[in-house]
């Protein structure tokens, strides 16, 4: 269902009131919207109304086959592949579903298909750009640095659900991409994004004390102290009017212009094998980022296989990820970057890399 017909749909619950015979107000009957869904896909329109369940107030009730299939006898269901999710509570069930029905329908579908609509375990990860992002794996609290610097990342974006999204980088002395901050913002104009941009320099920690100031003409004769923690600045290079106000407020940007290299089909695997490989972490505040990584799908054909090719869609924290990759690992694959290595302390360096080809 379209994200704005449902929300249409929610305008249309109305409460009324009930009146004894005198005509005096004795209670209310509330309206309400009741939506029913299974989750058949991760990037579709239940799993964002369940990801904005806290915000919009909306009470979550969960449910699968095990609530509504009927007694049945364990003798034949030991036999048959839903004895894997029965677990041998065959009679403890009250519900009316056929069980003949349901082993037939476990024997006709895939796992992924039955966990996510019959058993209601997760949404499918079928046709997900990056099925390996696990949030239990790749999403945890992360220290920032703040004796080293940042690299930031950052896909243009202003209309509604066309956020601009900043991530905050840092490169671990064993490799590991961390994402240890995220600006994720829809409708704010480029001056404002360089201020929430130090706000966020702040908040997490890389000002020093002496440096913080809210006061933008005070900003302007310690902004070099903001500008000396961010060892560079990934952007997109279609608009050179959105880089040139980066610019002029001091910041080294970067961007790539190489047309092979800024193909999907370039940074992606980039992404899948550190995924894979537990190489790219995200600090759990990068809420807009996560949701995204977990949703971004591929294009699907009319019988509904899907494309290896992304869908525009959900795509603003996952292409500012693929940013920070093809900036920082543009290599082609015979060729082999020495990763930033530890050096005193626990800095994270990111200055002097050199790269080498064999
Ligand atoms: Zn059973």
């Amino acid at each position: 269902m379209a994200w704005g017909v449902l929300m249409e749909a929610f305008s249309m619950a109305q409460s009324k009131n009930i009146y004894d015979k005198q005509g005096v107000k004795t209670g209310e009957i509330r309206g309400q919207t009741i939506i029913t869904s299974t989750r058949k896909f991760a990037y579709g329109t239940m799993e964002r109304l369940i990801k904005e369940a806290g915000e919009r107030g909306f009470k979550v009730f969960q449910w699968c086959i095990l609530e509504t299939i009927e007694k049945h006898d364990p003798a034949v269901c030991k036999l048959t592949p839903f004895d894997e999710d029965c677990k041998g509570r065959c009679n403890e069930y009250e519900g009316y579903y056929s069980f003949t029905d349901t082993v037939a329908n476990r024997k006709r579908l895939d796992r992924d298909t039955w966990d996510a609509q019959w058993r209601c375990l997760k949404p499918s990860a079928k046709g997900l750009v990056y099925p390996q992002f696990n949030p239990l794996l790749h999403v945890r609290k992360l220290t920032p640095d703040t004796g080293a610097k940042v690299i930031l990342a950052e896909d243009f974006g202003f209309a509604e659900g066309h956020a601009n999204v900043i991530g905050f980088w840092q490169v671990t002395s064993s490799g590991v991409k961390q994402m240890i901050g995220e600006l994720y913002i829809e409708g704010m104009v480029d001056d404002d994004l360089v201020w929430e941009m130090e706000n966020k320099l702040i908040e997490l920690g890389f000002i020093e004390e002496k440096y913080i100031t809210y006061d933008k003409e005070h900003r302007k004769q310690v902004r070099q102290f903001y500008i000396a923690k961010v060892e560079d600045w990934y952007c997109p290079p279609e608009e050179p009017s959105k880089i040139a106000i980066r610019e002029t407020y001091g910041y080294r940007v970067t961007t790539q212009t190489d047309p092979e290299i800024r193909r999907v089909t370039f940074g992606i695997p980039l992404i899948r094998k550190d995924l894979e490989d537990g190489l790219l972490v995200f600090d759990e505040s990068c809420i807009g980022t996560i949701g995204e990584m977990g949703m971004y799908p591929n294009k699907e054909r009319p019988d509904g296989t899907f494309l290896n090719e992304p869908q525009k869609k959900h795509d603003n924290g996952p292409d500012m990820v693929r940013y920070f990759y093809i900036n920082a690992y543009p290599y082609p694959p015979q060729v082999q970057r020495i990763e930033p290595c530890k050096e005193e302390g626990n800095e994270t360096i990111l200055a002097g890399i050199m790269d080498m080809e064999f």
